[in-house]
This record gives C-alpha cells, sequence and structure tokens, in this order.
C-alpha cells in the first residue's frame, strides 16, 4: 500500500461487523489524511494519530497504557509495546509491537498495509476477485496420523471436519475440490501442486492443535506471514517473497472471516490470528488460511472436537465466513 485514497464513508469492516446486519458507514469528513511515515530501527510506522484520521474513527484515546480507536461500530484497541490487536474483540497478532516515540504511539507500516487495511475495508484488496471453489485441505492422513487425544486421531478429525465442511459449502453453492477425502497422504508439495491447478479457489487447511500444557485451549487461524515479516514466534523477517505472497491481503481478510465466525459458533477461546510460513501456505497462488480449531491435548476441547455436533459449529462457521468473505471483496 503505498499511497492509498483515503478511507471513504464505504462499506468498512463487514469481516468483524459485530452484528449481523452491520455495515458501517463512518462519518465523512473533509480533507483527505495522506500517510506520515517515521523510521524505526531500519523500519517504516505510522502514527496512531494518521490511523485514527485516515479511517475516520471517531475517536482515540489513550488510558492506562492502551490505545483504543473507537467509532459507532468498530473498536480497535492494543496496549503500548504489545502485538496483540483487537477488533471488535478478535485478536489478531501483529508482525511488531506498537511503540511510543516522539509523544506519538507507533504502527508498523507492514502491519497498517499486511492487517489493519485489509480487514477494515476489503472491497479496497485490489487483487480480491470472485471465486466459485473452495479447495478443503483435511490435514494428515494415511501414515501420518498428526496429534492424537484419547479420542482418536487428529487425521480422522481433520477429514470428519473437511466432509461436513464439504457438504455446509456445496449448500450455499460453492463448488469443493478435496486434497483428500479418504485416509491418504498427499504430500504437502502435492496438496500445493492440487489447490494450484483449480481455477477461482480459496483453500482452506484443517487442523487440531496439541500442546505439552493440558490447560491451552482455543481456536488459531493462520495466515502466511507478509514478505518482510516474522512469523508468530520468529520475528525474524523474510526478505524474499512466497509465492503465497501475492494474495496477502486476501489471506489476512479471509482468516479474519473464517476467525471470527468460527468463535462467534463455538464460543471457543480466541488465541488469535497469527502468522505463519507453512509450507501449504507458502507455495500456493490461492487466498489461503490454515485453521487450527482447538487443542487435543487439552480434555474439555478433546472431547468436543470428538463431537459431530462440535464439529458442525466448526463447519458452518468456515462456511457461512466463505460467504462473508466473498460479499465482502465485492465492490
Ligand atoms: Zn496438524
Amino acid at each position: 500500500m503505498n499511497r492509498p485514497a483515503p478511507a471513504s464513508p464505504s462499506r468498512l469492516l463487514p469481516l468483524l461487523a459485530l452484528a449481523a446486519t452491520a455495515i458501517l458507514l463512518i462519518p465523512g469528513t473533509a480533507g483527505a489524511a495522506a500517510w506520515d511515515v517515521t523510521r524505526h530501527q531500519g523500519r517504516d510506522y505510522v502514527t496512531a494519530k494518521n490511523i485514527k484520521n485516515f479511517y475516520r474513527f471517531a475517536t482515540l484515546g489513550v488510558s492506562n497504557g492502551t490505545i483504543q480507536f473507537r467509532s459507532p461500530k468498530i473498536e480497535m484497541k492494543i496496549r503500548n509495546g504489545s502485538d496483540n490487536l483487537y477488533i471488535n474483540r478478535v485478536l489478531f497478532r501483529l508482525s511488531y509491537p506498537v511503540i511510543f516515540k516522539d509523544k506519538n504511539y507507533l504502527f508498523s507500516r507492514i502491519d497498517l498495509a499486511k492487517l489493519i487495511d485489509p480487514v477494515l475495508r476489503p472491497s479496497f484488496i485490489r487483487s480480491g476477485r470472485r471465486f466459485t471453489t473452495v479447495v478443503i485441505d483435511p490435514g494428515h492422513g494415511g501414515a501420518d496420523p498428526g496429534s492424537k487425544s484419547i479420542y482418536g486421531k487428529e487425521k480422522e478429525f481433520n477429514l470428519r471436519l473437511g466432509l461436513l465442511l464439504k457438504r455446509d459449502l456445496e449448500r450455499r453453492g460453492f463448488r469443493v475440490r478435496m486434497t483428500r477425502d479418504a485416509d491418504t497422504f498427499p504430500t504437502l508439495g502435492q496438496r500445493v501442486v492440487f489447490a494450484n491447478r483449480v481455477p477461482d479457489s480459496i483453500f482452506i487447511s484443517l487442523h487440531f492443535n496439541w500442546f505439552t500444557r493440558r490447560d491451552a485451549k482455543g481456536l488459531e487461524t493462520y495466515a502466511l506471514s507478509p514478505q518482510g515479516a516474522g512469523t508468530h514466534n520468529d520475528r525474524g523477517p523474510n526478505g524474499r517473497s512466497l509465492r503465497g505472497n501475492s494474495r496477502d491481503s486476501e489471506n489476512i481478510a479471509l482468516a479474519t472471516a473464517v476467525h471470527a465466525s468460527i468463535l462467534k459458533k463455538t464460543r471457543a477461546n480466541d488465541r488469535g490470528i497469527k502468522r505463519d510460513r507453512f509450507t501449504v501456505l507458502a507455495g500456493i497462488n490461492k487466498p489461503a488460511i490454515l485453521v487450527e480449531g482447538g487443542f487435543l491435548s487439552n480434555p474439555g476441547e478433546a472431547r468436543k472436537i470428538a463431537s459431530t455436533a462440535y464439529l458442525s459449529l466448526i463447519s458452518t462457521g468456515i462456511a457461512d465466513a466463505c460467504v462473508t468473505y466473498r460479499n465482502a471483496l465485492r465492490k
């Protein structure tokens, strides 16, 4: 995003609308807000005030170290020094923490261009185009079981969810292709090659999580790390552009729609929309995300994931989000 036109009072934030019917109209103000870019430690930053003016938030306030942007239907907040950004109470992990310098709170330009902008106004995504087909990728399979709970193996839950999702997407008029629909193991490379050949499609990889601490629980949704930024657990930036980086804006918009929709259905703990360079996200030329639908290592969540009722909630959450995402792109 170089020098975008200021946010017009058009449809903003359809991906995260609090109410189902909410279409946000931010009151227009005269005068364009240009971006004031500040260098810090070799990176470009913009001020919170600049963001407030550009997106025409009604107020920007700071209290007890928390920076808060507000409009009637959008609330965006973050603690100074933190990388946990909440937009309408959904958690996003920024590529770089917010900093305070020269009396200004600063957001990295990468986070502005690759997260805040496509999330707040997806209809401005230039590469965004219509899709007819969803490629579902149930993770693992065959000789690769993934993680497991006392109720079964991850590969089985991924496939059960994938088959439910196929049905739910077809009911909503989408075509569906699956990287596997049985207990087989296509390699990660084969999954990418398969998806890249499906025209007019988006890609959703399905997984369940595991951690040594049994109290870890909740939903994580991953989009590819943008070029020049690190992953959620490794801040080292990646200089070279991966194939999936051509869809950076769509990736985060799709992740936002899916993550928010699953949370709404399941009321699961929100572990955030995160960044990584998983093989299936890096090599793909479609909008692509990876969903970690809960922790098989958490006794309560493992029991839920073993039930068709809970998998159906995740499935309808994802399917609804595909509709939301498609409509949000439409100009
Ligand atoms: Zn997995």
